[in-house]
């Protein structure tokens, strides 16, 4: 006979029959929400049952247990308190789980057999609405596609705990890919049975969780009615609308008791944004680190000078989606002129921006129905503030003409909320609490019925006072006191020795060690009423709370439209702060193809350097002019700081700011292109190479006359004549065919000869200097190419043995000569020569030059070489010195391998 095995998943057990009516309820809950945790709510503690118990036990290391422990068929269980929920919630959404909430639904005291429960909302990584797990600066993006490669993307995003919802259409795979890694979402939906999406996105985004869901029955259309009626602005595309619809309808059905916190839709279209691709976003390091992803060391770590949460969210918002276009530019640059301009004004606008809260959480968690009174009264004590900032910002705008477009971005609209604000400190006292269990804040003076309740409850207390001198007297027993407990409420004690003196109608209830506990019938009528009045009490405090809430959750619209405002107002603010302490300018946007910086510095590094450490550099790039710069020079010599700058400075300019340079001047770019660094993608197991040449082929791609292309010593990851080759291609192809502004470092030196033959290169280098010996970096961008690579000194400098460096040089100058017999330096591939080509031949050649005996002369060369300052040497000498340098040599081909 086989041997019977307990039914250990809720199929199972289903097929069993279940055992009790409370988990003929569980399993009825259960069915609703198969793809989630469920977190059953029993009495204090969400309690786990099943195949969820022994998922969660496993993962969160709780001790497993069994529920009829006793019976043949144990339940697998476990459980956690409901005030500890919140950790719990945070890992699992963290590992990519999904978490249904069933509470209680009816007071279980006031409750005749199972109490009634019910999901009330499901967690899921997209979908937190738990502040204290999220980062307050940061969105939490939810993000649903739509669509597939022939018909292009809609990308929908939303973050639930703010109600801002965005979408747009992304026309091929890739911009879709880069439009996810701006957004950075937690968790993305997508059509169940799509078989391609899955892949694509696991490769790209290992760490999003997915989530395929079954195609909705509503239509799109009706979706966005029911939750936004009208509010939708820009061009209504219709995979925009659909993307948009299935991130409401999946983040509806997450929240079961209450309405969504959405107001409006925006649809943008990406044109209308500097487009900042996943590169773009990692290699400038724009929002985090690259190595690290931390935040400080970014550009947002440098700029981010918000007071508030909102504020420092939409600072962020505009650095990923900088504008482009002129005008708007323009406006947010007049309001953070004024700023810059009104210290003391700004000063007072940010220290009350400080004292306002997260308003636009606020009153998301007010709509969902998750607010504590803790969270209301915050709310009311920011709104309280809105007429202190309206003030602020008098001082700033004062003596601004009235017509001034300007005007508009400084002030707050007219709607403050003030009366809401008013109710709101009305109704909750000040250091209200975050639990409503207990009750307690609700002001009093405001509700006669609560404040009687509140007077038995309190009266109770004093009659029990009396009680107390009374019975003492009637016993004639001082030591007699009246105390309470939770098990039968007010009762009497009296010491042992005292017993005899009892009187008569005194019930005994419980024997201590030294005493006696009685109760009288005048006590228990008295419990009776405090209980029934503090029960009432804490029933009307939750009722006037939840009025509230719902008072509050009825505004949110008109909340977050403050809020956008308030946030601004952060944001120009900040960007006036860095503006004013770090010596930013204010750039000339225009329509033109020029970027011209003067005195311009890297808004990160320069902090890291420290005062007066940094070397500003001037740059210009002109489509009709000066449009690819060819940057070379020896290693670590700055040219990666000088590019990265160039593209940061575009990218504060386009977000309204101001920009470290003494003056800046930037033509409008569409978009921002890098390949900066190695960019190692080991983590997807991609070779280095693979990625380089998938990141320059993206680019190639897609850049237009109105781009910048920053290209970081591209084809460096193989063979030196590939990499030349390849270097050489796409300098060309963007001079040639594109036209997009280019900023080119290499190491091949031998591009630089690409001047000579096309107009609108033009060959700059950072120079570096030999002195005594050693190589100084100098910082400075100079016209004209790098004449050597220094890699040696550089080696030097970062420690190689000195007699490694002394071979190293040695040979160096050997092959150096050995190059010269070749004819100029500078040799274009077309001429189908290279110095790297005599790299190879006199490589072979070394062995011979290792021998201990023979020095052939080399160190007398060197020791030439060491004297002269190659930056000293006019075309001419040069010629010279290379052939008396050469006369020195003994050829050591002519003598073969040994
Ligand atoms: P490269 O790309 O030429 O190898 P980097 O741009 O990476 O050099 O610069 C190397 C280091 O030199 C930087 O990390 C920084 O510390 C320093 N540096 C670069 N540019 C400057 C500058 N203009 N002024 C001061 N220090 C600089
Ligand atoms: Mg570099």
């Amino acid at each position: 006979m086989q041997a019977r095995r307990h039914p250990e998943t809720v199929a199972e057990v289903k097929e069993a029959g279940a055992t009790t009516a409370l988990m003929r309820q569980y399993l009825d809950v259960k069915a609703q929400v198969p793809d989630a945790i469920l977190f059953f709510r029993l009495g204090d503690f969400y309690e786990m049952f099943y195949e969820d118990a022994v998922l969660v036990a496993g993962l969160l290391s709780l001790t497993l247990t069994s529920r009829d422990k006793g019976k043949e068929d144990p339940v697998p269980m476990c459980g956690i308190p409901h005030h500890a929920a919140r950790a719990y919630l945070q890992r699992l959404t963290e590992l990519g789980h999904r978490v249904a909430i069933c509470e209680q639904l009816e007071d279980p005291k006031l409750t005749k057999g199972i109490v009634k429960r019910g999901v009330v909302r499901i967690v899921t990584p997209g979908v937190i609405l738990d502040e204290e797990s999220l980062d307050a600066r940061t969105p939490n993006y939810l993000v649903a596609i739509e669509g597939e490669r022939s018909r292009g993307f809609g990308v929908a995003f939303l973050d639930v705990t703010t109600g801002d919802l965005r979408a747009t259409v992304a026309a091929s795979t890739e911009s879709m890919l880069d439009e996810l890694a701006r957004i950075d979402p937690r968790e993305v939906v997508f059509a169940k049975g799509d078989e391609t999406l899955a892949p694509l996105l696991r490769r790209a985004y290992p760490r999003l969780t997915q989530t395929p869901v079954a195609a909705a029955a509503e239509p799109p259309e009706s979706v966005l009615r029911e939750i936004l009626g009208d509010a939708i602005a820009g061009p209504r595309q219709a995979l925009a609308l659909a993307a948009a619809a299935r991130v409401l309808t999946y983040a509806r059905s997450t929240q079961l008791a209450a309405p969504l916190p959405v107001a409006k839709l925006e649809i943008f279209d990406r044109a209308d944004h500097l487009v900042l691709d996943e590169q773009a976003r990692a290699h400038l390091e724009l929002t985090e680190t690259m190595l690290e992803r931390r935040r400080e060391g970014s550009l947002l770590g440098a700029i981010d000078l918000t007071r508030s949460a909102i504020g420092a969210r939409l600072l962020r918002r505009w650095l990923l989606f900088p504008l482009r276009a002129v005008a708007p530019i323009r406006r947010r640059q007049d309001a953070v002129e004024r700023l810059v301009l009104r210290p003391s004004g700004r000063g007072a606008v940010r220290k009350v921006l400080g004292e306002i809260g997260d308003i636009e959480r606020l009153a998301s968690r007010a709509r969902l129905g998750v607010a504590t009174p803790r969270d209301l009264a915050a709310l009311g004590r920011s709104l309280a503030r809105l007429p202190a900032l309206h003030e602020a910002l008098g001082l700033v705008t004062e003596d601004l003409p009235v017509t001034e477009a300007k005007e508009d971005l400084l002030r707050l609209g007219e709607d403050r909320a003030s009366e809401l604000a008013k109710k709101l400190s009305e109704t909750l006292i000040d250091e209200a609490p975050a639990n409503t269990k207990e009750g307690g804040f609700i002001r009093s003076g405001l509700s006669p019925e609560l404040d009687r309740l509140r007077q038995v409850a309190a009266g109770g207390r004093e009659l029990v006072a009396e009680i107390e001198t009374r019975e003492r007297e009637r016993t004639g027993i001082p030591s007699l006191k009246v105390k309470y407990n939770n098990v039968f409420g007010y009762y009497i004690e009296i010491t042992r020795a005292k017993m005899g003196q009892v009187p008569a109608d005194y019930q005994r209830k419980q024997t201590v060690a030294n005493a006696e506990r009685f109760v009288t019938s005048e006590l228990s009528d008295l419990e009776g009423d405090i209980s029934r009045a503090e029960e009432q009490r804490i029933a009307l405090e939750l009722r006037l709370f939840e009025a509230l809430r719902t008072e509050v959750g009825a505004a949110a619209a008109r909340l977050q439209a403050i809020a956008a405002q308030v946030a601004a107002i952060d944001g120009l603010a900040a960007l006036a702060e860095v503006a004013h302490h770090h010596g930013y300018v204010r750039p000339v946007v225009d329509e033109s193809v020029t970027i011209e910086l003067e005195a311009a510095r890297h808004p990160v590094i320069e902090r890291l350097v420290g005062d007066g450490g940094f070397v500003p550099n001037d740059l210009k790039l002109d489509g009709d002019d000066a449009q690819l710069l060819l940057v070379t020079g020896p290693n670590m010599a700055g040219k990666s700081t000088v590019m990265r700058q160039t593209a940061l400075a575009v990218i504060l300019a386009q977000m309204g700011g101001f920009v470290p340079a003494r003056s800046a001047r930037i033509g409008l770019c569409d978009r921002v292109f890098t390949r900066v660094g190695a960019g190692d993608n080991l983590s997807r197991g991609e070779s280095t190479f693979l990625v380089e040449m998938r990141e320059t082929a993206h680019i190639l791609r897609h850049a237009t006359a109105r781009s910048l292309v920053v290209l970081d010593e591209i084809g460096r990851g193989t063979s030196t004549y590939d990499g030349v080759s390849i270097a050489w291609a796409v300098a060309e192809h963007l001079h040639d065919k594109i036209g997009a502004r280019t900023l080119f470092a290499t190491h091949y030196h031998e591009l630089c000869a690409l001047a000579d033959t096309h107009r609108r290169v033009r060959n700059v280098s950072v120079a570096a200097r030999e002195w005594k010996g050693e190589i100084v970096f100098l910082r400075q961008l100079t016209p004209g190419g790098a004449n050597r690579s220094f890699g040696v000194d550089v080696a030097k400098l970062a420690g190689l043995p000195p007699d490694v460096v002394a071979r190293a040089r040695g040979i160096l100058a050997t092959l150096e000569a050995g190059g010269a017999d070749r004819g100029p330096q500078t040799v274009s591939p077309e001429r189908g020569t290279s110095p790297q080509l005599g790299l190879w031949e006199a490589t072979q050649a070394t062995p011979a030059v290792a021998s201990p005996s023979g020095d052939d002369g080399l160190s007398e060369i060197a020791e030439a070489l060491r004297r002269v300052d190659p930056d000293d040497l006019s075309p001419r000498a040069a010629h010279e010195l290379l052939v008396r340098l050469r006369e020195k040599l003994t050829d050591p081909r002519a003598r073969g391998p040994s």
